[in-house]
């Protein structure tokens, strides 16, 4: 495992991989991006682990992840950062949002969504099928009643929080300035039935206490980026700098994936490939046969 000493206050970047399966290429394109980034600007770079998915996170795949990234040479700032060891931030900002009168209670489970979305027509985002808002419409006796009997998920009322948040804009460096749209992407869940907290949120709080100036990651995260700004301005976050880089696509067009089974690195590193070629080799866009970059 290797750490640096702290250089610059200016630029501060993460990578946050999810520990719930190998890296992939795709990650060590990213996880590269975000290193040369920050060593251009003589910045900092954080190592955050995001493994709120207690039932797919592993311990096995952390491990694979810090070895990968010492495989490919790339170093990171500061002890490494676990969202597990966080969750009470989590809970209390979605207190908070609860509070407001921002979030509701979803009973709806997958199979009635997909009922409710052939009846409505389906509504798709940018980021897949839109929630129909069948929960929000339940009134508040009927909601809290069912609360106390039924497994729920909590969601963000986007329409009611629009009216507390302007100005909501954001510069990317590489696609330029952007109208958060968070809409478009409907009441997205903020705290899951199974879980103690979604990506978006805690993502966005962990961007804020590690005092992240700079995002540096795939194009495939862009529409989310619309729910962060819109939380940003509920919570009183300050703003990042964005950049997404396009993202690496297997030879069907789609973006490289773990549940697809995409070559993992832990299986390139046992085999004895060298890492640090291979990140050399990411950089200058020369991928294996069939890898290509989105074009976006
Ligand atoms: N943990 C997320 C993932 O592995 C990435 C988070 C982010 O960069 O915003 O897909």
């Amino acid at each position: 495992m290797t750490s640096r000493g702290y250089v610059s206050q200016d630029v501060v970047v993460r990578f946050a991989p999810s520990p719930n399966g190998l890296l992939h290429l795709g990650h060590a394109y990213a996880a590269c991006a975000a290193y040369d980034y920050t060593r251009e600007r003589d910045g900092k770079l954080l190592l955050r682990i995001e493994d709120i998915d207690r039932v797919r996170s592993k311990p096995e795949y952390v491990e694979a992840i810090l070895a990968d990234l010492q495989w490919l040479g790339l170093e990171w700032d500061g002890a490494v950062i676990f969202q597990s060891e966080r969750l009470d931030s989590y809970t209390k900002a979605a207190k908070r949002l609860r509070e407001m009168g921002l979030l509701y209670p979803c009973f709806c489970s997958r199979s009635n969504m997909r009922a409710a979305q052939k009846k409505e027509g389906p509504h798709e985002g940018p980021d897949g099928p839109i929630y129909p808002g069948t929960c929000r419409r339940l009134d508040t006796v009927q909601a809290d009643a069912r609360r106390r009997l039924e497994s729920h998920s909590w969601r963000l009322d986007v329409e009611k929080a629009l009216q507390l948040a302007d100005n909501l804009v954001w510069h990317d460096e590489r696609l330029g300035d952007q109208q958060a749209d968070p809409a478009a992407l409907g009441d997205v869940v903020l705290v899951p039935k199974d879980m103690p907290v979604s990506y978006h949120l805690a993502v966005t709080l962990d961007d804020a206490r590690d005092g992240i100036t700079h995002i540096v990651r795939g194009a495939d995260l862009f529409a989310s980026t619309h729910i962060h700004r819109l939380l940003q301005a509920l919570l009183d976050l300050p703003v990042p700098r964005y950049f997404h880089h396009p993202v690496l696509l297997d030879e069907t067009g789609n973006k490289l994936s773990k549940s697809r089974d995409s070559a993992s690195l832990a299986v390139l590193r046992k085999k004895g490939f060298d890492g640090k070629d291979l990140a050399n080799r990411l950089r200058k866009n020369i991928f294996p046969v069939g890898i290509t970059l989105a074009k976006d």
